[in-house]
């Protein structure tokens, strides 16, 4: 491969990174740039001037994801991909997303600067309403891309205030015309996302770069938790029904059915309701939600299985009645064998320590890997901690990403 000696800017990446943060800057240091806000739509301009700047071709399709094309010499060539999002959570970091899009907007200012042509064309993406915080579901725009949801039912959606993603797209000036999912020339040839670990593995391991060989499937659950409310004095142990025992009992179980697939089992209860929620009554229901992943869809499987035979047996010996009802539902995904080997290949080039991982958590990259080959690579953040304020990243270890970025987008671009 030509230019593998190529490296891109990382004190420029580091700027456009503080300088995008000042949008919807915090004061604890964080990012609030919540989807279709005001924020979003300062957030937005900014980067696509910056893609003007480098010359590069911008078009908005009908969710409101942004494209950003430098042509290639290949006018057959279908184009090789990066991006991510640059919408946050509420009192969200300064990488979470937009590492992402940054790193793609630095590798198309490197090649740039060393005047070099690709054969295949070369985008950056903005996906929108990655986060979801505001408009369900989440990863709402790579979503549509991918043809999982229409883009007419992403555009009926409202927040808490009633608004429509349509409406809210069309007032900051980004309900864009292209068809969504529609890419000039044919499909992607190759999708790479680069993105902070948001967990603690790399910083553990002490390496700089993870090599993504998937992500883990989830499965969301709502649960109903039914005793009887009574008085807390009068009411012996024995003639019990009471709800947050039951309760109490299945969280346990979510756990240890999650111990039970280590290492890639997750099981996490994070979210309980207890009516009537009184010091002195014996509740009488309780809804708590589950979540639950693992790394293939047999392992999930087991996983819920388990977790309907347990419920009951609780419930059972308990003295309540439960009810399960499945929310949510992600399969588990397999990257691309080829571009993980690119994302690998490249951080050796680079003599990067690396290692692979599979992702906790959702990306857009997951769903465009149901539409395109699809890699993904990621950096330590600090303490593994993201969806924070403090969310933080070594200028190094983002150097090196965009790096390995860099160098996986230009093999198979060529
Ligand atoms: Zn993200």
């Amino acid at each position: 491969m030509a230019n593998v000696g190529l490296r891109i800017d990382g004190a420029r990446l580091w700027r456009s990174l503080m300088d995008l943060a000042r949008i919807g800057a915090t004061p604890k240091g964080g990012v609030c740039r919540i989807a279709l806000t005001d924020a979003d739509r300062a957030g937005r301009d900014q980067v696509a001037a910056w893609c003007r700047e480098a010359g590069l071709d911008v078009r908005v399709d009908e969710v409101g994801n942004m494209f950003a094309r430098r042509p290639g010499t290949d006018p057959q060539a279908r184009a090789v991909a990066t991006g991510s999002h640059i919408d946050t959570q509420p009192s969200g970091g300064k990488f979470d997303g937009n590492f992402g899009v940054l790193a793609g907007l630095e590798v198309m200012r490197t090649l740039n600067d060393h005047g070099i042509a690709t054969r295949a064309p070369l985008e950056v993406v903005v996906w929108t309403n990655e986060e979801g915080t505001r408009f369900t579901p989440v990863m709402m725009g790579s979503g549509a891309f991918a043809g999982v949801f229409l883009p007419d039912f992403v555009r009926a959606q409202v927040d808490g205030a009633g608004l429509a993603v349509g409406d809210e797209l069309r007032r900051i000036g980004y309900l864009g015309e292209h068809a969504c999912g529609e890419v000039p020339g044919g499909g992607y040839a190759a999708y790479f996302e680069a993105h902070i670990e948001q967990g603690p593995v790399l910083e553990d391991a002490g390496l700089p770069i993870g090599v993504v060989s998937g992500a883990l499937g989830q499965r969301w659950f709502d649960v109903t938790v039914t005793g009887m409310d009574a008085h807390a004095g009068p009411t012996p142990m024995a003639l019990r029904r009471d709800a947050m025992l039951g309760a109490a009992r299945m969280v346990e179980a979510v756990h240890r059915i999650a111990l039970a697939e280590a290492p890639h089992g997750r099981g996490t209860v994070g979210h309980l309701q207890v009516l009537p929620n009184s010091r002195n009554v014996i509740p009488g229901e309780v809804h708590f939600s589950v979540d639950l992943r693992n790394l293939t869809d047999e392992g999930l499987d087991r996983m819920e299985a388990a977790l309907r035979t347990q419920l009951v047996q609780i419930a059972g010996d308990t003295r309540v009645a439960v009810e399960l009802r499945q929310v949510v539902q992600f399969d588990a995904c397999h990257f691309d064998a080829a571009c993980v080997a690119s994302v690998r290949r490249a951080a050796e080039l680079l003599g990067l320590p690396h290692m692979d991982v599979v992702s906790g958590a959702g990306h857009d990259a997951v769903y465009v890997a149901q539409v395109a080959p699809t890699g993904m690579v990621f950096v330590p953040c600090k303490d593994g901690i993201s969806h924070n304020e403090i969310e933080n990243a070594l200028p190094e270890h983002i150097e090196a990403g965009a790096n390995v970025l860099l160098l996986a987008m230009l093999e198979r671009a060529g």
